[in-house]
């Protein structure tokens, strides 16, 4: 069975150059925008009266969240803090690390929001991709240690106690700008909507007839069958693959996920892994943790945590795991194994 996307993803119509959000279909109320940010493409999609103006309230935000957290953009907060070492954050910018400092936490590491000066050694920033020497890995290795980053919670400063430490959160700022914009679209009166931020899925409520959202969740491989289609209401589903961003080199594949502790791409038995849950901050740093983790730790991670978020997770001999709580949504033509509690 070919399984394919249907619905509403089919239905969005992409209108390019900005959110100005217009009536792409006369007899639904439904208003779609395109907006290109964080080094990805976001299709928003609200119903309802108030659409126009949610999309575009949407817009500024993710504009905003841009400007603040990319680490690309030598002006934005985080690039300043990571050139002078230490300074005072916004809320968006301070929320975000402790959260991140929480999750790395929570997975003994995994996911850890000081990675970027390996992420620089590989030339992913830049993308003149490079394979570091062992040495220069090994050197950088303590730049890494969450341990050296205090933080002021009564003035929302942070600094780090070893020069060139530098945050990196490209693993779970997709995740927060989601959040955000569900946020603004319950506050404008949206009881329906879904966004797609570079893969990355959010839904509000139900479609406007009650029924619930079908997610397509991307194949690894990039064919046009998906991996498998989800349906669901109001949650984020957010995917992490090595496929998503890597170079080669002399026939080896580096991906752009890093265990941090050894400070080589990721290398186990998974291709991707997707976090179901009501939380896109939680289920963005899941997914690039549980991608590090590799199979059987993360399926300990998920039974130890299974009330905050579901999984699916695909190997790369394409058996595709998935997590109870999500196993009767969840349709695919590949080989399914459950998860259970
Ligand atoms: P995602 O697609 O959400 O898995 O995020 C991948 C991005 O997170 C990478 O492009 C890096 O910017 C950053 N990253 C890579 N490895 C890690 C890690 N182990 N922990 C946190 N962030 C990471
Ligand atoms: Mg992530």
């Amino acid at each position: 069975m070919k399984v394919k996307v249907i619905g509403l993803l089919i239905l969005i119509m992409c209108i390019c150059g900005g959110c100005k959000a217009q009536d792409v279909q006369q007899e639904d109320t439904f208003k779609s925008c395109e907006v290109f940010a964080m080094d990805t493409y976001m299709t928003l999609t609200a119903y309802g009266e108030n659409a126009n103006g949610a999309l575009e309230k949407a817009e500024s935000r993710i504009k905003e969240l841009d400007d603040k957290l990319s680490t690309g953009n030598a002006d934005s907060e985080i690039a300043l803090l990571n050139s002078n070492g230490s300074g005072k954050l916004s809320k968006d910018s301070f929320y975000l690390l402790e959260k991140s400092l929480d999750i790395s936490k929570k997975t003994d590491g995994a996911f850890l929001p000081t990675i970027y000066p390996i992420m620089e050694a590989w030339g992913f920033p830049t993308k003149e991709f490079n394979v570091p020497d062992a040495s220069l890995i090994k050197n950088l290795m303590p730049l890494l240690d969450i341990g050296k980053v205090d933080i002021d919670s009564q003035n929302d400063s942070v600094s780090f106690r070893e020069e060139g430490m530098k945050l990196d959160f490209g693993g779970i700022a997709k995740g927060y700008t989601s959040d955000e914009i569900m946020k603004i679209f319950k506050e404008n009166g949206i009881e329906s909507g879904i966004i797609n931020l570079g893969g990355n899925v959010h839904t509000l409520g139900t479609k406007t007839d009650g029924s619930l959202w079908k997610v397509g969740i991307q194949n690894p491989y990039g064919d046009e069958e998906y991996l498998g289609v989800l349906e669901i209401a109001d949650k984020a589903v957010i995917t992490s693959g090595g496929y998503e961003r890597f170079f080669e080199k002399d026939g080896i594949i580096y991906h752009h996920i890093i265990d941090p502790a050894t400070g080589y791409p990721a290398d186990n038995e998974l291709q991707s892994v997707t976090i179901v849950s009501n939380d896109g901050v939680l289920a963005d740093g899941l997914s690039t943790a549980l991608f590090v983790m590799g199979l059987d730790k993360a399926i300990k991670f998920y039974r130890d945590n299974s009330e905050d978020f579901d999984v699916i997770m695909m190997t790369k001999d394409d058996v595709v795991y998935v997590s109870e709580g999500v196993s009767d949504s969840f349709s695919t033509s590949f080989d399914m194994k459950l998860i259970e509690r």
